[in-house]
Parts: structure tokens; C-alpha cells; sequence
């Protein structure tokens, strides 16, 4: 069964027919395979990451272009490319996940707020394509600027993980 076929069967035949031809494109489009896909080969360990947390079904690791200290990407183990990939209590988990990775990274990084930022497709900036929920931690100075990109030093992104996988537990 391929990617189309799979969301086919999980949402209907009503939910696929709202669609234009240009989502469907985008959405039904199996554009990188888990072979290929960056955060399958960090999920297995074939490329480096500032890893935070580790269970059975999800992962979290630092984003390397963050957009503030502690921005970090919550995964599912399984590739899929967007939130239509997966199962509703797949979506569950990795929420959950992403609500408790974001505990440790206020508690690490001492933010007053977070963000949480879910992209799907190309037109939304999805970069990666395999779903990641961004855990974006905010201090009280940057209320209502745009959020652009920082750069972080390989010392200090390796303390920060260090950090808020001790205060994940
Ligand atoms: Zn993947």
C-alpha cells in the first residue's frame, strides 16, 4: 500500500475528496523514503544528534538551526511524512511526548513560555520530511518579535541536551 492508499483508507474516501489536485500532490507525494530520510538516520543511529529523550514509539533531539536555546524536534520512530501518515493514537503519543519533552526544556533553559510548531508540506517551511513537532522554549524579552533563525555552538547545543534530558528525567 502505498502513502495515498494508507491515507485513503484512514480518512475516507470523503475526507480525500476535499482535497484540490494541488494538496493531493503534495500530501500523497511519497517524496523521500526511510532509507534516505535524515531523522530516520538519526533515529538509527547513522548520523549524529543532541539527543534528549528516547522511548518506545518517539525521540527528541536538538534542532540544529534553532530558533531559540533548547529548540527541540519531538519524532515518531516510524517515517512518515506528515500528520496524515499516522494513526490518531500515534498523534496522541507523540503530543504527549512533545508535552513532556517541553517541561524539561523550560526547566533547563528557564523560558517563560513555549511554542509548539507542526509543519506539513513544503508550503508550510516542512524541511525534513518525516513529521516533527518543534518544541520552541520563548523568554519574556522575545514577546511578539519574529522568531528567526540563532546559531548555537556545538559546545553549548551538547550542554543544553545534557540539560534537559536530566531535567526529562
Ligand atoms: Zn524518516
Amino acid at each position: 500500500m502505498n502513502h495515498a492508499e494508507k491515507r485513503l483508507e484512514r480518512y475516507g474516501s470523503d475526507s480525500a475528496a476535499i482535497l484540490s489536485a494541488a494538496q493531493k500532490r503534495i500530501f500523497n507525494s511519497a517524496s523521500v523514503s526511510s532509507e534516505d530520510c535524515v531523522f530516520c538516520k538519526i533515529i538509527r543511529g547513522q548520523l549524529p544528534s543532541n539527543k534528549v529523550y528516547d522511548d518506545k514509539g518517539y525521540v527528541a533531539f536538538l534542532d540544529i538551526n534553532p530558533f531559540s536555546r533548547g529548540h527541540t524536534l519531538v519524532c515518531p520512530k516510524a517515517h512518515g511524512e506528515t500528520l496524515w501518515d499516522m494513526k490518531e493514537d500515534e498523534i496522541g503519543g507523540l503530543f504527549t511526548a512533545a508535552s513532556k519533552v517541553s517541561k524539561g526544556v523550560m526547566h533547563a533553559t528557564g523560558a517563560e513560555g513555549f511554542r509548539i510548531l507542526q509543519n506539513n508540506g513544503e508550503a508550510s517551511n516542512q524541511v525534513v520530511a518525516h513529521v516533527h513537532v518543534h518544541v520552541i522554549p520563548v523568554m519574556m524579552e522575545d514577546k511578539g518579535k519574529p522568531m528567526g533563525r540563532i546559531k548555537v555552538g556545538p559546545e553549548e547545543m551538547a550542554s543544553l541536551a545534557e540539560k534537559i534530558k536530566q531535567a526529562i528525567g
